[in-house]
């Protein structure tokens, strides 16, 4: 069984209105030795799935036999989570563009030095949850440095960066503490978002996480094997050119989209024309993510991501 939970609350440093400010850490420890396992959500403030599936897994799995310890960090980024925004709001940084972090830096850098230190150096596994925010819906899984237990996540596409290709592979994110400084095994999932119900997401990310944690061995129970799985080398980001309404035309995720198709359109809300339409760049792509709603972007917003199947692996 679980031994112990545990709330860890290490403060890092004092906001201006008199409250700590510190990280929200819930260790459960297993009866029996084995690795730590790093499960968070919301370094993006506005992609909450992930908080949402870190809860329910957390009643899912704190009655259950436990190999190891495993440390949830549901809300990874609070003041940007309470504020639903991508950037936090007391100095507008991109928390995971910050890492290592500086303890004497602003206020994201603080923080991403206090997780660095708290919970990226401590853990062996990493399993980092984001999502498409609060507009875009999106279903990958990175491969970094644990292609089967990327896999065993079990959704349809993978995506396997590139070192040096442009768009690929950012500065700053939390594997360049956990993974290139102290060699966690990560796994970076992008499930969910949008004006749409979560529930399907969660529930998928849930039996996602379970599944690995079974792989680790944290968990008792058989592994699921994957479905069939398409590994990506390239995947492209499409931002609407023009704010208005978009309109979505493109297959769901997860579904073939051909040269010639439209992914998209932006209409005015003003006097109704048609802005511009945004076409699917590859010949043989795969929806990654989309807008499933009629949105109100601005422009540039996050729009598109489509992978290129030509080149792609199994
Ligand atoms: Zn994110």
């Amino acid at each position: 069984m679980v031994k112990s939970i545990n709330k860890l609350r290490p403060k890092f440093t004092t906001h201006a209105d008199g409250s700590d400010a510190v990280l929200f850490i819930n260790e459960l420890v297993g009866e029996t030795d084995g690795p730590t396992i790093g499960i968070s959500g919301s370094i993006h403030g506005n992609e909450n799935t992930g908080s949402q599936a870190i809860l329910e897994l957390y009643r899912k799995i704190k009655d259950l036999p436990l190999k190891g310890r495993i440390l949830l960090l549901p809300v990874a980024n609070p003041r940007s989570f309470a504020a639903n925004h991508r950037h936090n709001p007391l100095d507008q940084l991109n928390l995971n563009r910050e890492f290592p972090g500086d303890p004497r830096g602003t206020y994201t850098q603080q923080l991403a030095d206090a997780l660095a230190s708290e919970f990226f150096a401590k853990i062996e596994y990493n399993l980092d949850l984001h999502s498409g925010t609060d507009r875009p819906t999106v279903d990958y899984v990175y491969m970094w440095n644990a292609p089967e237990l990327s896999r065993a996540f079990r959704s349809k596409v993978l995506y396997q960066p590139v070192e040096g290709k442009v768009g690929t592979v950012y500065a700053g994110t939390s594997k360049t503490v956990s993974m290139d400084r102290h060699g966690t095994k990560v796994v970076t999932i992008e499930l969910g978002g949008g004006i749409v119900d979560q529930t399907p997401y969660v529930e998928r990310t849930v039996d996602g996480l379970i599944n690995q944690l079974r792989l680790i061995g944290a968990l008792e129970g058989d592994v699921k094997a994957p479905p069939a799985q398409v590994v990506l080398h390239e995947l492209v980001g499409i931002r609407p050119k023009h704010g208005g309404f978009l309109e979505p035309l493109s297959p769901p995720n997860g579904e073939v989209i051909k040269g010639g198709q439209l992914l998209g359109r932006v209409v005015s809300p003003y006097d109704f024309e048609v802005i511009e339409e945004i076409p699917t760049p590859f010949e043989n792509g795969i929806m990654v993510m989309q807008h499933l709603t009629r949105n109100l972007v601005e422009a540039g917003d996050y729009g598109f991501m489509v992978g290129n199947l030509d080149g792609a692996g199994k």
